[in-house]
């Protein structure tokens, strides 16, 4: 018996160290270590040893069980580890292989115009304010000087939903907004961007709808060559350095005095061309000196505050800074314009 339990161990022992995978290490531990197993099978015939032999041979089937069974999980850890190891050599990167491209989108020119505007005005330490596009007619005409009768609302002719609402047609009620929020106090320094709605009909030129950039200062001593100054600070960084601007008086419920700023021609250099019509000069914003009824209206002493404020279309700027011909394409999603962009980022 003690012959046979030797015998078993070595082959044991032998198919344990030949085992290739964790499958074959489990069937040898079925096989021997098993109920059915030749060890169980030689443990049945312990009672026909003598009662001394009986303890000895059960130790030594025990030995045999635990050393083999030791083997077993010894083998198992390194199965396991070689498993691992191949997973991990199967899995490597090869990062000498070319990457796929990703198609990655850019900024629409109208954004790219926009953000460029409003960090200029940020660097002149004004604030960025947003208002709602459904507006009521209060802030959108009424706060800004043009009671319901007043002639130059039929240059802003809306989309009505009430008599009272309707789609904002400028970004000036932001201005109305915020200076009442201000309760008569100053000073304010904005920059109100967004989109405006007019009952215009399409063409290469106008929109039913468009964006708009207003910016508004009112404090105390605030005066025009202050805003002649910005203007000029913001036509310089935006179109270039060599760029000269000039003001001609206009007309606004809002302001007064208005004026129409325009900027030279960077084609022909001030001489006259197509692009400028002849004159040498492209017309870019109106501006002007908040209008002393705005400011009554919003709660200002107009005696103690004054202000600026001015208007520009994203459109036109965009239009003029990149040589786009037609408005309409801002707004058709045309991928093959919008593409064009994605140089300037
Ligand atoms: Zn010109």
């Amino acid at each position: 018996m003690e012959e046979r339990l030797k015998e078993l161990k070595a082959e044991a022992l032998d198919k344990v160290d030949q085992a290739v995978n964790l499958k074959e290490l489990n069937e040898i531990r079925v096989a021997y270590l098993g109920k059915k197993g030749p060890i169980t099978e030689v443990l049945r015939g312990m009672g026909k040893l003598s009662a001394e032999e009986r303890p000895k041979m059960g130790a030594l089937a025990n030995e045999v069980r635990e050393i083999i069974s030791k083997r077993i999980e010894a083998k198992q850890s390194e199965l396991e580890e070689a498993a691992v190891l191949e997973k991990i050599a199967a899995e490597t990167i090869d990062v000498t292989l070319p990457g796929r491209p990703v198609k990655a989108g850019n900024h629409h020119p109208l954004t790219k115009v926009i953000e460029e505007i409003e960090d200029l005005f940020i660097g002149m330490g004004y604030e960025i304010v947003e208002g709602p596009e459904v507006e009521t007619d209060y802030f959108n005409f009424e706060a800004l000087n043009l009671p319901k009768s007043h002639p130059a609302r039929d240059m802003q002719d809306s989309f009505y939903i009430t008599d009272e609402i309707l789609l904002r047609t400028q970004t000036s009620p932001v201005q109305a907004r915020t200076m009442q929020k201000h309760q008569g106090k100053g000073p304010i320094k904005i920059i109100c961007p967004g989109k405006v709605y007019r009952r215009d009909n399409d063409d290469a030129t106008h929109s039913h709808q468009f964006m708009q950039i207003e910016g508004l200062v009112v404090g105390e001593n605030i005066r025009m060559s202050d805003l002649k100054g910005t203007l000029d600070t913001f036509a310089k960084k935006l179109f270039g350095e060599d760029r000269e601007i000039r003001l001609r008086p206009s007309f606004f419920p809002f302001t007064e005095p208005s004026v129409e700023m325009d900027i030279s021609c960077k084609i022909c250099g001030g001489t006259g061309c197509s692009i400028c019509k002849g004159t040498g000069w492209i017309e870019i914003l109106g501006a002007g000196m908040v209008h002393p009824n705005v400011l009554e209206m919003s709660g200002y002493d107009s005696k103690k505050y004054t202000g600026f404020a001015f208007g520009m279309g994203p459109e036109r700027i965009a239009m003029l800074k990149y040589g786009i011909d037609d408005i309409r394409h801002f707004y058709t999603d045309d991928v093959r314009f919008l593409k064009q962009f994605s140089k300037h980022e």
